[in-house]
């Protein structure tokens, strides 16, 4: 792939060190696009200064939402190169989510030199603070200008970056989770699986409602008998039971996250036996009664790892650990970060320097 590179006249303020970054709020001074044509393919790759885009009102991707996106981080470590973590993974799902929505394959070697690209460019931009690193939103939008329900014949491919703060300001902390048992996010056989807009537009209702009862986070359940646990709004999720580590198991509705793949190579590593099954709120209600609800974590890629305190469930709330960060969560959470940021040895080969 060939890609033409505008630098910008006029760079942009960057933060200062100590300013609080939030998450996903300063652009940086460039942004990766490419056109897809039907019958000519992926073409006119270029990296240009961050700036608007032109759509007409009638393109496609605002009135049915014909979209998909990705997300990961480059991270400036410790001995000062820059990593990308598991980015070929990225590339991977991207095509997952392309398929399922109609959108054009995009070569995953071509997502990886895009992505390696652009943060090349703009590398002054990784913040150094201790653990803030560079988004990467990688996204693909339909443009057809056409009010017609079918797929787009044109779409843009973009890239952009934002530098963005620790997760935990003060530290890793538990949080709080509802359980939903009324909405639901995703069914097999619908675009679950898929990382797209339209998935987050359906958990918004719920995600409101969690939010104002003092959760900060909503946990689905699946979308025909409301009873087996599926993903947090954009987290996968674990339970420590009885020594067991266990996570729902892929099945159609529920993303397959790039963060839950690592943490389930990391704990077999280290000899625990893993569990990718079917688990119903009722056995993990049970666990917890009985003293066998050892611990609870999502994991993503914004947090790493986010260890769940109280897990609410209609009238219930259980307590887990209580309400304090689990061995295997910190211990999780100080090795993939570690990886990342070239503290300690990848024997797993996850990073790519650049
Ligand atoms: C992105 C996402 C995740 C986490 O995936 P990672 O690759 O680990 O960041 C989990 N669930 C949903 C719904 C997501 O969109």
């Amino acid at each position: 792939m060939n890609i033409s590179i505008t630098k910008t006249t006029n760079p942009m303020q960057k933060p200062a060190p100590d300013a609080p970054l939030g998450f996903g709020k300063i652009p940086t001074d460039h942004m990766f696009i490419m056109n897809y044509t039907e019958g000519k393919g992926w073409h006119d790759a270029r990296i240009i200064p961050y700036q608007n885009i032109s759509l007409a009102p009638s393109a496609m991707v605002f009135h049915y939402g014909q979209e998909m996106f990705e997300g990961l981080k480059a991270y400036k470590g410790v001995d000062g190169k820059t990593r990308l973590f598991r980015p070929e993974m990225n590339a991977k799902r991207a095509n997952a989510s392309n398929e399922r929505l109609c959108i054009p394959n995009l070569p995953e070697e071509d997502f990886v030199e895009a992505v390696k690209a652009l943060v090349k460019v703009d590398e002054d931009w990784i913040p150094t603070t201790e653990g803030a690193s560079l988004y990467i939103r990688p996204f693909i939008i339909a443009t057809d200008e056409f009010l017609g329900v079918a797929p787009s014949k044109t779409y843009l491919f973009i890239i952009i970056l934002s530098p963005s703060g620790a997760y935990y300001a003060s530290g890793l902390a538990p949080v709080g989770i509802w359980i939903e048992d009324d909405y639901v996010r995703a069914v097999k056989g619908g675009i679950g699986y898929a990382k797209t807009g339209g998935n987050y537009a359906a958990s918004l209702a719920a995600q409101v409602k969690a939010h104002d009862d003092g959760y900060s986070q909503v946990l689905w359940l699946d979308g025909v008998e409301r009873k087996y646990i599926e993903e947090v709004g954009a987290m996968n999720i674990f339970f420590k039971i009885d020594g067991k580590i266990i996570t729902p198991m892929l099945n159609g509705s529920i993303l397959p996250g790039i963060t839950r793949n690592s943490v389930i190579n990391v704990c077999k590593s280290w000899g625990y036996e893993v569990e990718e099954r079917k688990i119903s709120v009722d056995e993990l209600i049970d666990a917890q009664k009985s003293g066998k609800l050892e611990e609870c974590f999502g994991t993503g890629t914004a947090a790493v790892i986010s260890p769940v305190g109280k897990l609410r469930f209609k009238d219930d709330v259980m307590t887990i650990n209580n309400n304090e960060i689990g061995p295997v969560s910190q211990k999780l959470y100080d090795t993939i970060t570690g990886i990342q940021w070239g503290k300690c040895e990848d024997t797993f080969g996850w990073t790519v320097t650049l």
